[in-house]
């Protein structure tokens, strides 16, 4: 009968709808880092090719940041696994907390985040890092009561017409970020059309 029959319907309805929650659930796990929250090295792959797409016109402003935390080896092996686990939650939602809704902000690996800021100029880029290194930096993390000292160095690039693809942008922010590590470390360096600069420690 007519009544049957929207029972039914109204069933397989049901169906589907939890079948696409469940999808979506599944889909936004293998993109999210469980730590942190934060998207993970594959999620951020497939934001970021989205935001590079709408950043490909002139004035380029996309700017990337490479951050890795110093010493992080050290944190785990004096405070222990979970002390560094708290560390890079810690790490992550101060990151997270200081950019805007529309920056992509990443766990890219072990203890190395990335962010990736469109609409941002070198000198506003110069200045979000030092502030983002300044908020880790200034306040130590606490786990169980116990101060732990958290430093990073960062490396941050910019898409210009010589440098166009996102994996450039990806090496040229890793390589200013191996100049912030060698140069001692806590330190912001930008890597933009001279080469490499120093930001200072
Ligand atoms: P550098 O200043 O040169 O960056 O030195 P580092 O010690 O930070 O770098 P290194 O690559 O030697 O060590 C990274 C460590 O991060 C090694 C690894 O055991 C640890 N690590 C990676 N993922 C996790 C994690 O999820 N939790 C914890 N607690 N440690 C992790
Ligand atoms: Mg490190
Ligand atoms: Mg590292």
């Amino acid at each position: 009968n007519a009544e049957g029959n929207v029972t039914h319907y109204v069933a397989v309805k049901e169906d589907v709808t939890a079948r696409k929650v469940a999808e979506a659930k599944l889909e936004q796990l293998a993109v999210t880092d469980s730590l942190t929250g934060l998207l993970n090295r594959r999620g951020f792959f497939q934001e970021a090719e989205k935001v590079y797409a709408r950043s490909l016109n002139p004035p380029y402003e996309l700017a990337i940041l490479m951050m890795d935390i110093d010493h992080f080896k050290d944190i785990n092996d004096r405070y222990g696994h979970q002390a560094g686990d708290a560390v890079l939650r810690e790490i992550g939602a101060r990151l997270r907390d200081r950019l805007r809704p529309t920056d992509l902000v990443a766990r890219y690996g072990g203890e190395e985040f990335v962010a990736l800021l469109p609409r941002t100029p070198l000198d506003t880029l110069r200045q979000i890092a030092r502030r983002l290194n300044a908020a880790i930096c200034e306040k130590p993390v606490t786990y169980e009561g116990a101060p732990i000292p958290v430093t990073v160095s960062i490396g941050g690039a910019m898409l210009t017409a010589d440098c166009r693809l996102l994996d450039e942008l990806l090496s040229r922010a890793d390589q200013a970020m191996y100049q912030a590590k060698a140069s001692g470390r806590n330190c912001a360096v930008m890597f933009n059309a001279e080469g490499i600069q120093h930001e200072g420690c």
